[in-house]
């Protein structure tokens, strides 16, 4: 990839590559979400040499929002959460975690280490760990607690593993290789690790491609459990899954770059605009 001049691209490990003086200090603790939002994105615009791959995008959601965002391949979708977890840098544009954090000055890390998390397409579990050997690695990826597989867990710690492990319908399978596990399956035990590390924004793209019909059911359950507990943003081509995590909530479309359309699933499907969109691929 090669990042245009108006455009930074910052990688995980290259902390400080953005020459922002800010980068080498410890992301500020709490997030303010007094005013009921948890992410603000305003005016962002991000340009890849001359192609606007977000198109002065305004958006934010809500504590405790499950939004789902829809839209054509190419609309941006992924890029916006690129934006948000600071993997790529907007050329113009501000983007707030709560009222208080200016994601612009936190590197990938610190964002992450704020309480964003994200899951990506493709599962990443460790893959000769047990089940609960994979949660209880992600709990101590948390630098509050001591980092080590072999130290032992409080009473409190295996508590948590196990409440996630029932909430991520894995409890049958807690001492199994997590390389055993069928996709789905990985796919929840990827959201169980990101939820021991308690972040208050999930973002999720798209959480169930490749999934069979019944571990999509029930990965819509589970997502309809977390509604209210985190903040999510799941970005999602399946629009029967859509409308069932999505309830009476708000829909965002996004096409070229900006916000075409949002209302509640039914507004959206009716929204003119939107059909075209879709119809016009
Ligand atoms: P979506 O996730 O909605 O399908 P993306 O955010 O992946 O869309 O991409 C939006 C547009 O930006 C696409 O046209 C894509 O080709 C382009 N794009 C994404 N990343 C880059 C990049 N690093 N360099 C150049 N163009 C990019
Ligand atoms: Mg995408």
């Amino acid at each position: 990839m090669n990042p245009s001049q108006s455009t930074q691209i910052v990688d995980a490990c290259d902390e400080g590559a953005g020459g922002n003086a800010s980068y080498g200090r410890p992301a500020p603790s709490g997030v303010d979400t007094t005013h009921g939002v948890i992410v603000y994105l305003d005016g962002i615009t991000v340009d890849f040499d001359g192609f606007k791959a977000l198109n002065n995008l305004t958006l934010d959601i809500g504590v405790g929002e499950l939004r789902c965002i829809i839209g054509p391949n190419g609309a941006g979708k992924t890029t916006m959460m690129d934006v948000i977890t600071g993997k790529t840098r907007p050329t113009s544009g501000t983007a707030f975690f709560g009222q208080n954090i200016d994601l612009a000055m936190l590197s990938e890390a610190q964002i992450a280490h704020a309480g964003i998390g994200r899951k990506f397409q493709r599962p990443t579990v460790f893959e000769n760990h047990t089940v609960f050997e994979n949660l209880e690695l992600a709990m101590k990826a948390d630098k509050r607690i001591a980092p080590t597989l072999f130290s032992r867990l409080s009473g409190e710690q295996i508590d948590a593993i196990e409440a996630t492990l029932e909430l991520i319908r894995l409890k049958e399978s807690a001492g199994r290789l997590a390389g055993l596990l069928s996709h789905g399956q990985k796919q929840w035990l990827e959201i169980g690790m990101l939820l021991m590390q308690e972040p208050q924004l999930l973002l999720l793209d798209e959480p169930v491609a490749g999934m069979t019909d019944a571990e999509t059911e029930r990965t819509s359950e589970l997502l309809n459990e977390l509604k209210g507990r985190h903040s999510l943003m799941v970005v999602e081509h399946d629009m029967d899954f859509v409308a069932r995590i999505a309830g009476q909530g708000k829909v965002t479309v996004l096409h070229e770059g900006s916000v075409l359309a949002e209302g509640t699933m039914e507004q959206v499907q009716a929204d003119q605009r939107v059909v075209e969109v879709y119809l016009g691929r």
